[in-house]
């Protein structure tokens, strides 16, 4: 650090992404991406004519990609937003939203309690219940912006669209922001509230299940007065934030259904077979919604497990936090990669004393 940063800096401490090495030796595990290729339809609009139009600004009110958004969802498009990916999103809605502070669980992703302190609110923390499932309840009439990713990050649980409605429903004073990055995998999208519920704002990206980490897009979808407030973050900011290329991917990908639904079927096929063998393995797993899963083994603890792995060529991701430190996180790749981490697994694990 140096000798001018900002004094409230200091003591932040920025969000650890999980490992990203540089070559392709690893059975990579650890970052929730799509084991899949990208909408081959998305990937034969990559033009030299749209290579050639890189000269010029992208288009600030990304109108074309936020329609196909639009039509998707059946919203309007003054509903959605886009950004350089949802944390981007997530970002501009801690900037607008947290004055009054913020809550979310105490297991969730990694990144609201970072923004919280990026943006100086005050972040109050709720505990998951004992199961890791979050009780609606407890987050009645917060005041505050209230973050819940559902699924959830890190266990993966999905808490049901009736406990959704609750939490907006109760909350009618503040903004309700649910995380949807892994609701293709396993909920239904809140997205048939935000009609109803002037205070819900759904976060999505195309990170996860259309295959365009590396893109770097996300929206958001909510009532027209929320997403302009979003906007106004925005232009405050980075006018230009979606590419000119992820913007025609994304398009694309969300057009490309046939695509989305083939490769989400394969993940969550691929989830449930791995589910199965964990258990024949005599792991303990939490129940998935998502396109990872959260396992542990009496034989080992989470942080021995990640190491023993990595060193065997397959990377997954530990978490020290003291709830979830006897667990590993696996992301769900093709189903020869879930067969290359039983088989380690197993060696791993008969090779441990008691
Ligand atoms: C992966 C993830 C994100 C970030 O997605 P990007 O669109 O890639 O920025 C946001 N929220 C949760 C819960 C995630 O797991």
């Amino acid at each position: 650090m140096s000798e001018y940063l900002a004094k409230d800096l200091l003591t932040l401490a920025p969000y650890v992404p999980g490992e990203q090495p540089k070559d392709g030796a690893f059975v990579k595990l650890n970052t929730n991406e799509n084991p899949y290729f990208p909408s081959r339809y998305a990937v034969s609009l990559i033009t030299d004519k749209a290579i050639d139009d890189l000269r010029l600004y992208s288009d600030p009110t990304c109108a074309a990609l936020r329609g196909a958004i639009a039509a998707h969802y059946g919203v309007g498009e003054k509903n959605v937003a886009v950004g350089n990916g949802s944390d981007e999103i997530l970002a501009f809605a801690f900037r607008a939203f947290a004055e009054n502070g913020v809550c979310f669980p105490d297991v969730t992703y990694g990144f609201y309690k970072v923004f919280a302190a990026l943006f100086g609110a005050a972040a109050e923390i709720v505990p998951l219940r004992e199961d890791f499932t979050v009780d609606a309840a407890q987050y009645a009439d917060k005041k505050k912006l209230v973050v819940i990713a559902n699924p959830n990050a890190q266990t993966g649980i999905y808490l049901p669209l009736s406990a959704v409605e609750t939490l907006a429903e109760s909350n009618r004073g503040s903004v309700v922001l649910v995380d949807e990055a892994y609701v293709d995998f396993g909920g239904e999208s809140a997205v048939k509230l935000i009609g109803k519920y002037d205070n819900l704002l759904i976060v999505q990206t195309f990170s996860k299940s259309r295959s365009l980490a590396g893109a770097r897009v996300g929206f958001a979808l909510a009532d027209e007065k929320l997403i302009a407030d979003l906007e106004r973050v925005k232009y405050s900011f980075n006018p230009y934030n979606v590419n000119r290329l992820s913007a025609i991917l994304a398009k694309a990908a969300m057009e490309d259904v046939s695509y989305f639904a083939d490769s989400t079927e394969k993940i969550v096929r691929t989830r449930e077979s791995f589910a199965a063998e964990l258990k024949k393995l005599g792991f303990s797993a939490i129940p998935s919604s998502a396109n990872f899963i959260m396992a542990k083994h009496e034989k080992i603890g989470g942080a021995a497990l990640y190491e023993k792995l990595k060193t065997r060529g397959i990377l997954v991701r530990h978490f020290g936090e003291e709830r979830i430190r006897d667990y590993v996180r696996v992301s769900i790749g093709t189903p020869e990669n879930m067969r290359v981490f039983c088989e380690t697994a197993k060696e791993i694990i008969d090779g441990t004393k008691g």
